[in-house]
């Protein structure tokens, strides 16, 4: 099969903060971490530590003691954030500024009266390397868009200040242990990237002299993107490079597992480099003591299935295929050996027990199936919701009745706390962005009955009218939905 022309984005950089309390407990450290605000594009309502893209003024900023400018741009660059964010400054110079100074200055810079560079010189305050210790630079994995290449620092919170979540990019924040943030994590209360895990885990050992190395001991911390992500316990996302539609360029196959078995969903790319890196990851957890039950398949399309044959050869030809029989009748080249119903249920035996719902979610294809396990909020999506770019429907595989059923289905699950999807990363607001593809795809069908209804007829002419927010590139895509949307309407009796 031939490759795909789609590269993925080029990371842009960025840095962040790990914030240590001031005298702290060395066996047990305080962190201050921070909630991204639901608003937010990239990662909106995970846990995290302060920071951002580097701006070009922050390397206008002299660093004392800086080994290189490059260095010194991104300490300038994380103390910048951590300033605007938190209203924390990591200075030299300033020790007798008041917080009401401090204030003004975070006014002066929020307002663009003057730059951070301006600003610090103005003050004659400066930043110093040795404030600042370096501890990873971890690349977001190639399946999204959004992707940065973010240095780590850890900070010691100066005497006499204190964060102050400052609104906007973020929710809030608080003080707390690394060990209890990390516990939080596991207790599935929060949604967060393997770099912020990494760091709660290393700190959670305490501050020893091998700290530093503790933090730099994988190659992740190194700019390797990670491959095994886990946004939650038992949930591994191995996003694969597949054939897919952009801007996406990756599928998220999914590994779910406890210590005594794995379900895999979507092993879907053809490609044998990306297929021998899932099948390593697969060996890797049967090698500490799991087997692999079964090869489960959200939908038919392509990209979803692409690995299947070769991911099942790999495995000794013994593991079942399971999918729902309206995608086992529509797939020639994949074999499904068993067959799931609406609301069948999945259970894993072994530490945790794991429970899925199987849910028939037609609408993206007829025989769509999302899993829902209810002990832990998480929903599996697959093309329904997705963490990047938008969903087709494309008839007569698509239906937007049936898919606007099945949203409001996914609705009214209770206790959703994520959502992992067929592409991109995570969603950590389930309900926000559920309502968000509800309402998008009413006001499109509005928008179309409202061209109906002036006499437009022709999907062309109506996509023309109506989609005037996507690039006409797309358009070929968007006729596909209008006529989507018209059977639905016509189904409604509305046209
Ligand atoms: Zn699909």
């Amino acid at each position: 099969m031939s490759d795909s022309n789609v590269r993925p984005a080029t990371p842009k950089d960025a840095a962040a903060i790990i914030l240590l309390r001031q005298n702290t407990d060395p066996a047990n450290p305080e962190v201050f971490w921070v909630k991204r605000s639901d608003k937010l594009a990239f990662l909106g309502g995970f846990h995290a530590f302060p920071g951002g893209q580097i701006d070009a003024d922050d390397a206008e900023v002299a660093v004392r003691n800086a080994p290189n400018p490059e260095t010194a741009a991104m300490i300038s660059g994380a103390a910048r954030e951590l300033f605007e964010e938190l209203g924390v400054l990591i200075v030299r110079g300033g020790e007798t500024l008041t917080k009401g100074q401090r204030v003004s200055l975070l006014d002066d810079l929020e307002a663009g009266r003057m730059t951070w560079s301006a600003l610090l010189k103005h003050y004659e305050l400066y930043l110093d390397a040795r404030d600042f210790t370096f501890v990873g630079r971890w690349v977001t994995p190639p399946f999204n868009v959004r992707r940065f290449d973010t240095w780590f620092f850890l900070v010691t919170c100066p005497p006499k200040q204190e964060p102050n979540v400052i609104a906007g990019e973020l929710a809030s924040g608080e003080w707390l242990t690394a060990r209890d943030a990390y516990d939080r994590w596991l207790q599935d209360q929060v949604v967060a990237v393997p770099p912020t895990l990494h760091a709660l885990r290393t700190l959670a050992d305490g501050i020893s002299p091998d700290l530093v190395e503790r933090f730099l001991a994988i190659p992740e911390a190194h700019g390797r993107p990670e491959r095994r992500i886990t946004f939650r316990p038992n949930y591994i996302c191995f996003p694969v490079r597949t054939p897919t539609r952009p801007p996406a360029t990756h599928t998220c196959c999914y590994l779910v597992y406890n210590s005594k078995e794995i379900l895999i969903f979507d092993p879907g790319s053809p490609y044998e480099e990306e297929q021998e890196a899932l099948a390593a990851c697969v060996d890797e957890m049967i090698a500490e003591g799991c087997t692999v039950r079964e090869i489960i398949l959200t939908h038919l399309h392509p990209d979803h299935v692409g690995g299947v044959n070769a991911l099942k050869s790999h495995l000794g030809g013994n593991v079942p295929v399971a999918a729902h029989a309206q995608t086992a009748e529509a797939l020639t080249d994949v074999h499904v050996d068993r067959f799931f119903k609406d609301n069948d249920v999945i259970t894993i035996e072994g530490e945790p027990r794991i429970q899925l719902r199987v849910l028939h979610t037609p609408g993206h294809a007829l025989g769509h199936l999302c899993f829902h396990d209810a002990d832990r909020g998480v929903l599996m999506t697959g093309d329904n919701i997705v963490g990047l770019g938008s969903v087709l429907i494309d008839p007569p595989q698509g239906n937007m009745r049936d898919y606007l059923d099945s949203l409001e289905r996914m609705r009214s699950l209770p206790n959703l706390t994520v959502l992992l999807g067929g592409h991109g990363p995570a969603i950590a607001t389930p309900y926000q962005k559920i309502d968000e593809y509800i309402s998008h795809r009413l006001e499109r069908e509005t928008n179309i009955l409202n061209a109906v209804r002036d006499g437009i007829t022709d999907p062309k002419e109506i996509v023309a009218r109506v989609y005037t927010d996507v690039s006409p590139k797309a358009y070929g895509m968007a006729e596909r939905a209008v006529i989507a949307h018209l059977e639905k309407l016509r189904d409604d009796g509305a046209v």
